[in-house]
């Protein structure tokens, strides 16, 4: 099998990874990949949002399957052309993304198929914002209806910041925001992966959003990513299959608009059981990278079997039963203004960490073939190992040794999991 990955993050570099593991894969192409997915797929520079571009690089390559990893090409309909030129694609068309791309389409999908959801308001002016935040009440939860990577939401118990948020998403072109009722409890990550049909649920993680220790600071892409979580409920996955993916996978299919591909379902685990804070229409990243870690089921079988139709009769998914742990070294100045061209070393002391695979996220080669820093999110670091404690201890010994001057890293990442801290419904 070939197989065409698009994008040019850590995620992609894990999919280029776990896709070229699979045995019965004899070539992985990347469009436009980065210097670490390099040493494992062939890198096509491609403006990956040109679907007529995609679809001739998957032509003269004469591969068999299209995954699609970032949501910006998703909206812009790069699966629906590949998928319109024959190809199998793993990634859903552009309206199906819609469940990422507006969270109001999202919430009236998630109405319409009885998925437990936070209480929401859509608002196009402030007058509907200031009733709805009375309504609500704090904290407030003010989200951008666009897509924002992740840094479109403000959750605050400042009315006043509410306001500044709301008055910054309405400015816009069509301006349109949704506010929404406060979740409690800890957040957790499970990846569906659907046919159009049939839904199976890769093992949940969880992420960490925040830049700070301790979740400290701004959102951000996301800072570090574990999986399993020994401490949810056994069979939370599949109470998400069952409540909210398979219904969701059935109200788009009823729509005429099958969902092909992940669907990404970040929960909170509130006191009133598990509550769907957003959709995604794509992997995580970077908790994508901790579920992918552990998966044994061939990768490009799977993403195959869901690309046409065949999840079915695939199986159940096999997992090791080692932890995953992964820590994103960020560059100077992320979120708020990323400083790039820093050159990046120890890479090679820090994959010899055992357990340990650096994965590129922000990086380039410079004039001189060095590699710098070219993001914010410039690294991930996974590490597998027997236990959580071990798992984070790899991954921190691999940090140590990795020079990028000015990153910067959470040192928590599943400290409070690793300690037994974590409590539904409890503060997050
Ligand atoms: P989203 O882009 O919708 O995933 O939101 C980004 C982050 O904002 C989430 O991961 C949560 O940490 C936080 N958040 C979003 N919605 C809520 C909510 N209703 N209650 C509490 N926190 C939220």
């Amino acid at each position: 099998m070939k197989v065409l990955v698009l994008g040019s993050g850590a995620r992609e570099h894990a999919l280029v990874k776990a896709v070229a593991a699979d045995p019965e894969v004899d070539a992985v192409i990347a469009a436009p990949g980065n210097p670490g997915i390099d040493a494992t797929a062939l890198c096509v520079p491609v403006d990956i949002l040109d679907g007529a571009a995609v679809a001739a690089v998957a032509r003269e390559h004469e591969v068999d399957l299209v995954v699609v990893g970032p949501e910006a090409p998703l909206v812009a309909g790069v699966a629906d052309v590949c998928r319109e030129a024959g190809f199998a694609v793993f990634g859903p068309s552009a309206e199906a993304a819609r469940l990422e791309g507006s969270k109001s389409f999202a919430k009236e999908v998630m109405a319409a198929a009885d998925v437990p959801t936070a209480l929401a308001h859509v608002c196009t002016t402030m007058a509907e914002v200031e009733a709805a935040l009375d309504a609500l009440g704090a904290p407030h939860v003010v989200k951008d209806d666009g897509l924002a990577a992740g840094k479109g939401v403000v959750v605050t118990d400042s009315r006043e910041v509410a306001l500044e948020h709301a008055r910054t998403c309405l400015d816009k072109p069509d301006g349109r925001l949704v506010v929404e009722e406060f979740l409690d409890g800890p957040e957790v990550s499970v990846f569906c992966i659907s046919d159009g049909e049939t839904v199976v649920a890769l093992a949940p993680a969880q992420d960490f959003k925040r830049v700070g220790d301790d979740d400290d600071g701004p959102n951000t892409g996301g800072m570090g990513a574990y999986s399993p979580l020994d401490w949810a409920p056994a069979g939370l996955a599949d109470e998400i299959v069952r409540r909210v993916a398979q219904p969701t996978v059935d109200e788009m299919r009823r729509r005429g608009t099958p969902f092909v591909g992940t669907l990404y379902v970040g929960l909170a685990l509130t006191s009133r059981g598990p509550k769907v804070i957003e959709f995604n229409a794509r992997f995580g990243d970077p908790d994508g990278q901790a579920s992918i870690a552990r998966l044994e089921t061939p990768f490009a079988q799977l993403l195959l079997a869901a690309a046409t139709g065949g999840l079915a009769e695939f199986g159940r998914l096999r997992w090791s039963d080692d932890h995953a742990v992964v820590v994103v070294v960020a560059s100077a100045g992320y979120p708020a203004s990323p400083r790039t061209g820093d050159p990046i070393t120890g890479l090679d002391a820090a994959a010899e960490v055992p357990g340990v695979v650096v994965l590129h996220a922000g990086t380039a080669l410079d004039a001189e073939g060095t590699l710098v820093s070219a993001g914010g999110r410039v690294l991930d670091v996974v590490a597998v190992a027997s236990s959580l404690a071990k798992a984070r201890q790899a991954a921190y010994d691999a940090v140590a040794v990795i020079e990028l001057d000015g990153s910067h890293h959470r040192t928590d990442i599943a400290l409070r999991a690793e300690r037994g801290d974590i409590t539904i419904g409890g503060a997050r």
